[in-house]
């Protein structure tokens, strides 16, 4: 069983708390490309810099910053035995990049998770109101939903021998029941 695992899904979809239950059942890293952009945002690097004010619109941060990032992070010698990618390949021209550098055994398994786009509204709004964060009011949500759908739903046929399609709705514990049955499928 390959560890080479990527998420994919829409905002909200619950995609950080899968994928960091998937790192802990694994040993593998987590190399979650929101996260680090925020991180380099939170310590004012040269990156963060550059990234905060598409972050902020919602838009996606420019390919060769992120994948210039993301091939420094799965060069380090924890991502030897795999890793849980979550937000990075987030468009076709990262995913070629990816196989580029690391070939097309960079993913081994796609989890696509699922919910259906009211339900995704409704959870977002309610994680801005606890969390605060600047890209969570409504029509900003809009927008990256559109941007998943354009940008980041074409990736599911670029790597269509690898998909695996989870439903995202319900418990925490039963979703993860069924990533990892869409692992060992
Ligand atoms: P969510 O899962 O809620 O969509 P993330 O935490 O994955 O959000 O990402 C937050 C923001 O960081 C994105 O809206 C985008 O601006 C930027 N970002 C994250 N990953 C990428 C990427 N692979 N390419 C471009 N921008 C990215």
């Amino acid at each position: 069983m390959g560890r080479r695992i990527l998420f994919i899904g829409p905002p909200g979809v619950g995609k950080g708390t899968q994928a960091k239950r998937l790192v802990d059942a694994l040993g593998v890293p987590h190399v979650a490309s929101g996260d680090m952009l925020r991180e380099a945002v939170a310590n004012d690097t040269e990156l963060g810099r550059e990234a905060v004010r598409y972050m902020e619109a919602g838009e996606l941060v420019p390919d060769k910053l992120v994948i210039a990032m993301i091939e420094r992070r799965l060069r380090k010698q924890d991502a030897y035995c795999g890793y849980v990618l979550d937000g990075f390949p987030r468009n076709v021209r990262q995913a070629e990049a990816l196989t580029e550098t690391l070939g097309d055994d960079a993913i081994d398994t796609v989890l696509v998770l699922e919910v259906t786009e009211e339900e995704i509204v409704e959870r977002l709004l309610k994680r801005a109101a606890i969390e605060g964060r600047s890209d969570d009011d409504e029509p900003t949500i809009r927008h990256r939903l559109e941007i998943f759908r354009t940008e980041t739903e074409p990736l599911i046929d670029y790597y269509t021998d690898k998909v695996q399609r989870v439903d995202g709705v319900g418990t925490i514990d039963q979703v993860f029941c069924r990533v990892v049955s869409g692992m060992i499928c």
